[in-house]
């Protein structure tokens, strides 16, 4: 009696974690921490084509993803700042022996593509049908892998 009683009570709070969650967009293809409103607000952005950073109003240093605080000068004073998405292909790689969870998807290209501004980041490049080459120019997109799940990925302009 007492164990279904603690055990409906388990039940009927974990529903009400799984609803908030519903609602904030995560952002990636593994989720380790709490999905906060900047990450959420960094998929939705994804989602209509927009890539939006953060860049440290004390330093200037650029976040990309964005960050809530600089890491180079503890400032916790950043504003939103927008990148085109296209970029140019600064490295590469092909992974052939993936981790666990990326199995299914072998052999796959790692990238960093870098924007107009210097900032750069690393994703997935898809859509190759022949070996990239460094300097070419890539574009970074948004996809929507689940319901409430975006990750983004470079594809070939
Ligand atoms: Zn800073």
């Amino acid at each position: 009696m007492s164990v279904s009683r603690v055990n409906l009570s388990m039940l009927s709070s974990t529903e009400g974690i799984e609803m908030s969650e519903q609602q904030a967009i995560k952002f990636g293809y593994i989720t380790y921490e709490e999905t906060v409103p900047l990450t959420s607000e960094f998929a939705q952005n994804l989602l209509e084509g927009k890539i939006v950073g953060k860049v440290c109003n004390n330093c200037k240093a650029k976040y990309l993803p964005p960050r809530n605080g600089c890491s180079k000068c503890f400032s916790r004073d950043l504003s939103p700042f927008e990148v085109s998405p296209e970029a140019t292909l600064k490295a590469f790689t092909v992974i052939h022996f993936p981790p666990e969870s990326f199995a299914d998807k072998a052999p796959y290209i790692v990238a960093i593509g870098e924007f107009e501004d210097g900032t750069a980041v690393l994703a997935h490049l898809t859509g190759m049908t022949a070996m990239p080459q460094v300097g070419m120019k890539i574009k970074l997109v948004g996809q929507k892998i689940a319901q409430d799940r975006v990750v983004y990925k470079f594809v070939k302009v």
